[in-house]
């Protein structure tokens, strides 16, 4: 690293923030606090910010409005966004996926872990920002532009294909595990994918969730077959112990899927075909 990375951190409560400056300032990163929305986004505009560590809960406007007006402006647009989330909060995982955050760690979160989080961002946006860092495959952006390019036709169609119960799969192994299956998924569907003579655009959103893009016939052709295959592989996510003696607890991991085509259009934008997608994913049992 050639300068100090900057992060900004935006909590309202005052000991959680000043835990987590006191920590990353010790680990050499150059930390700036916020404590309410408003303020968030003025500092962002007014500081160069690597990285922003955003609460939900915020006393004025929430993590999410704050999150859309980064968005929204050309200077606070790429700034990589990990949301703390309350556990209850599994829906805002959602949301904020929908929205294209790049990562969340619910509260309460082990340091080291948020740190680890942290310095994967930023290697990856240091590095290319357009390839997942985590499965080396096309992310968000490219998959946004190639969607695009298919929106004037009608023949396209794409499956969203991903792991369903992977947040409680992480709180019971760690993030280590819950990275290790993402990754074991997005090979996998490498895989199938060259099996097809590369027919598909491969990419990972982000959280496990992956897109297929071809021909609607393709598309179709390949759905059941790549269920199928992720299904048999579920069991080999698990430490063996686990998968052995299935205690009750067992935190369960689901295929899910959705698909959507050219002809169900027009799409206004490529946003709205994932948005599509993502309302219309449903856990497929067994
Ligand atoms: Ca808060």
């Amino acid at each position: 690293m050639s300068r100090a990375a900057t992060m900004l951190i935006v909590e309202d409560e005052p000991e959680t923030a000043s835990l987590l400056e006191t920590y990353f300032r010790a680990h050499g990163y150059q930390v700036f606090t916020a404590a309410s929305g408003e303020e968030a986004l003025s500092m962002a505009q007014a500081h160069p910010i690597d990285l922003i560590v955003l609460d939900i809960r915020l006393p004025d406007i929430d993590g999410f409005e704050v999150f859309r007006q980064l968005r929204a402006h050309r200077r606070t647009r790429e700034i990589p966004v990990i949301f703390l989330t309350e556990k209850r909060e599994r829906e805002s995982r959602l949301t904020g996926l929908e929205m294209g955050a790049h990562d969340y760690i619910p509260k309460p979160f082990s340091l080291q872990e948020l740190r680890a989080r942290v310095q994967n961002i930023l290697r990856r946006s240091r590095a290319e920002p357009a390839i997942d860092g985590l499965t080396g495959l096309p992310g968000r952006p490219l998959i946004l532009d190639y969607l695009k390019e298919q929106l004037g036709r009608s023949d396209w169609g794409a499956l969203l294909i991903g792991l369903q119960g992977l947040e409680a799969f992480g709180e019971r192994y760690g993030f280590v595990a819950r990275d290790d299956a993402i990754r074991a998924v997005g090979l996998l569907l490498t895989g199938i994918n060259h099996e097809s003579g590369d027919a598909f655009f491969l990419g990972h959103l982000g959280e496990g969730w992956f897109i297929l893009i071809g021909s609607r016939h393709q598309v179709s052709a390949v759905a059941p077959q790549a269920i199928a295959r992720l299904k048999s592989a579920l069991p080999y996510f698990y430490p063996l112990q686990d998968m052995e003696e299935k205690p009750p607890d067992l935190p369960i991991l689901r295929i899910a899927a959705a698909q959507a085509h050219g002809t169900e259009g027009p799409f206004p934008d490529p946003e709205a075909v994932i948005r599509r997608l993502l309302e219309r994913r449903e856990a497929l049992s067994g």
